[in-house]
């Protein structure tokens, strides 16, 4: 069933797993993940996703499967800069969105992440908004060290959710989108403070390669999301690789059952169960 509120952001000591979606194969791999692991899931599809496919064609997929599945699904709007592309996905039938104004100055990340909230919040969709800047590139893995970008600050957090009323906060502790060569560490003192100062679910993007530990300390502290994809983009691809002659649905079925396979652990790790 497509998952409405904000259920999947309680706070029950495990944290909802977020994977993005680009294809129908991927959109299937991820709820059929959730229903073998018997827990919630969110599909995150787009903005970048929909470059290829087509806006409509992708959120539809990803609908769909979310009103049959048999557990709760979120379809969540990942990274859009776009009121336009928000109020578009919205109109859809999208559950969530995210704004991402972490590349304006302050005043302006709060005022369009304020408007965003104002008309999200009135189709009964709830919005995350991200502070501070994640490095690296949400859809391709970097085969170069980036430096972390400028850290969440816990005070600046507290104020922007007061004056913006947003219901879950993306963190900038120390993550880096994709996999990274070095292995990327967390402050987990600064997500510590982040969790003290405000009052909404964090989320934590760029969780790729974390050791297990890292990630299960920052679900202890208070991140209920997990944004999910390169480990599932590496599935997809060496999937793709396979020798099927000119049978493309033996490719769609190897693809989906490598993803699931990686939907799944991810989903088991972040339930907290293992
Ligand atoms: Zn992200």
């Amino acid at each position: 069933m497509l998952a409405t509120g904000t259920d999947l952001l309680a706070r029950d000591g495990a944290a909802v797993a977020a994977i993005t979606t680009y294809t129908l194969e991927s959109t299937r791999a991820i709820v059929l993940a959730a229903e073998r692991v018997g827990r919630p899931v969110m599909l995150q599809a787009g903005a970048s996703s929909f470059g290829a496919v087509g806006r409509e064609p992708l959120a539809a997929a990803a609908l769909a499967a979310a009103r049959a599945s048999s557990v709760p699904v979120g379809v969540h709007l990942d990274h859009s800069r776009s009121v336009e592309e928000i109020e578009a996905c919205i109109a859809l039938g999208y559950s969530s969105v995210m704004i991402d104004g972490s590349h304006e100055e302050y005043e302006a990340n709060v005022a369009v992440t304020r408007r965003v909230v104002e008309l999200a919040h009135a189709a009964g969709v709830w919005v995350e908004a991200e502070l501070g800047a994640l490095a690296g590139d949400e859809d391709a893995s970097s085969t170069t060290d980036h430096e972390a970008g400028a850290m969440t600050d816990p005070d600046q957090a507290a104020d922007f959710v007061a004056r913006t009323g947003v219901d879950a906060l993306a963190v900038a502790i120390g993550n880096v989108h994709g996999f990274t060569p070095r292995p990327v560490r967390l402050d987990l003192g600064r997500l510590r403070e982040i969790a003290a100062a405000t009052p909404v679910p964090l989320v934590l993007h760029g969780a790729s390669g974390l050791p297990d530990e890292d990630l299960l300390g920052a679900v202890e502290l208070g991140v209920v999301k997990v944004n999910v994809n390169a480990e599932l983009r590496r599935a997809h691809i060496g999937a793709l690789r396979a020798d099927v002659g000119d049978d493309v649905r033996k490719l769609q079925q190897l693809a989906v059952e490598a993803m699931a396979t990686v939907a799944a652990q991810k989903i088991e790790l972040l339930s907290g169960r293992s």
